[in-house]
């Protein structure tokens, strides 16, 4: 079977916005020139043969204006051809204008764009304005046939107000994709708006109670994803996967880094296009290493975890970039993900086999209580979408 290939380009770190939890804009950040797109293509053609999809992160990508993605998708698709590519685009749509609209509708690019629930809330968390802003170019988005979906973060002063957020995405029939704040390296209050990992475990379980509550009225992505990890015992989202290898982001000079979490860390640097570096070049840089020795770690302090197989240790950028780049635990919010797969787990247990497992094995060795039913109505939702 043929692994997902993930590329993401950072076009830059720059970003009009000022989130006040932000850990990775950069106003003095270049624009990536087109130069450099050509480098990518003619690197990423022969670097692997899996199909590949092309997601435009930053910063804010879309400060690289029209005239970039008019150049850049038509060379990107032509000279990988061969890789079947598929694009998407993370953008708080600030800049997002109908020429632009028309060239991502042209390429079929879905769009995430980032609003933390009612105006007043997504004020105060991301700058005044910013609700507006995004909502506008939600609208030019959706006139031009785009599908747009919102990441909400919920940060340590948003989640107090979980139950209006929620309410919020319900009413206004938005998917919600929930983000917990992380620590700012940037900040020198890295915590200011860290959402702590008891508070996220206990944010997932409440969100899972409220999914089921509104099942068919609501879409909970993360709640989703848990459910199929559990179900299909494998990650379903870079979080819970092995994701060394098989993601890797290209910044605006055309350096190659792990994940577009390290763009701009010189210490994270594995290569760049221009010298059309292979997997085994890569392999030979430190993060590289340091990517696998976390995989490595992973191995033998999960082991004893019944969730380790749909969970792999969490995001390495978590655990990695807050210690200077020394491996030396899991990711932080493995509270949070024990607390909910552990939840999704025995009521998926009670529901399939009752508050005794009966001798037929189940899901997880824990031992079971009686629990809310509802995981299977979230399996059957989905797969009859
Ligand atoms: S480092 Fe974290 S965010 Fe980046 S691909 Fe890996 S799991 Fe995903
Ligand atoms: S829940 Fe925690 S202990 Fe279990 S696999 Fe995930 S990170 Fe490791």
């Amino acid at each position: 079977m043929k692994s997902p290939f993930h590329v993401m380009i950072i076009p830059t770190l720059g970003c009009p916005s000022r989130c006040h939890y932000c850990w990775s804009s950069d106003e003095g950040s270049p624009i990536m020139s087109i130069e450099t797109v050509r480098e990518i293509a003619a690197w990423l053609k022969d670097y692997r043969s899996d199909q590949v999809t092309i997601t435009f992160h930053g910063g804010e990508p879309l400060l690289a204006g029209a005239e970039f993605y008019r150049q850049a998708l038509p060379i990107l698709s032509g000279a990988l051809a061969r890789l079947a590519p598929t694009f998407a685009l993370q953008s708080n749509l600030w800049l997002l204008t109908p020429e632009m609209a028309k060239i991502f509708a042209e390429y079929h690019i879905p769009i995430g764009s980032s609003i933390d629930g009612p105006e007043a809330i997504t004020d105060a968390q991301r700058g005044k304005g910013y609700y507006q802003k995004t909502m506008r170019g939600y609208e030019i988005a959706t006139a031009n046939g785009l599908e747009v979906r919102f990441i909400c973060t919920f940060t340590n002063k948003s989640v107090e107000q979980k139950e209006e957020i929620v309410n919020f995405f319900l009413k206004s029939g938005f998917p919600l994709k929930l983000h917990p704040a992380l620590p700012s390296l940037r900040s020198e209050n890295p915590k200011e708006w860290a959402l702590e990992p008891e508070e996220y475990g206990k944010l997932l379980v409440y969100l899972l109670d409220t999914y089921l509550e509104n099942l068919g009225k609501i879409e909970i992505m993360n709640i989703n994803d848990l459910c199929k990890c559990i179900f299909t015992r494998h990650g379903t989202v870079c979080t819970f996967v092995d994701c060394m290898g098989t993601t890797l982001a290209v910044g605006p000079d055309g350096s190659i880094y792990p994940c577009y979490r390290f763009v701009g860390m010189p210490e994270y640097v594995m290569g760049n296009v221009r010298d059309r570096p292979t997997q085994e070049d890569l392999a030979r840089s430190d993060a590289w290493k340091l990517m696998h020795a976390f995989k490595d770690y992973v191995d033998r302090e999960c082991a004893g975890c019944a969730h380790i197989r749909y969970c792999r240790g969490g995001c390495p950028y978590n655990a990695i970039a807050p210690t200077n780049g020394e491996v030396r635990g899991v990711d932080p919010h493995c509270t949070a993900y024990k607390r909910i797969f552990d939840e999704i787990t025995d009521r998926l247990n009670s529901e399939m086999f009752g508050s005794a497992d009966m001798g037929m094995g189940g899901f997880g060795p824990r031992s079971r209580r009686k629990g809310k039913p509802g995981i299977m109505a979230i399996l059957q939702t989905m797969a009859t979408k």
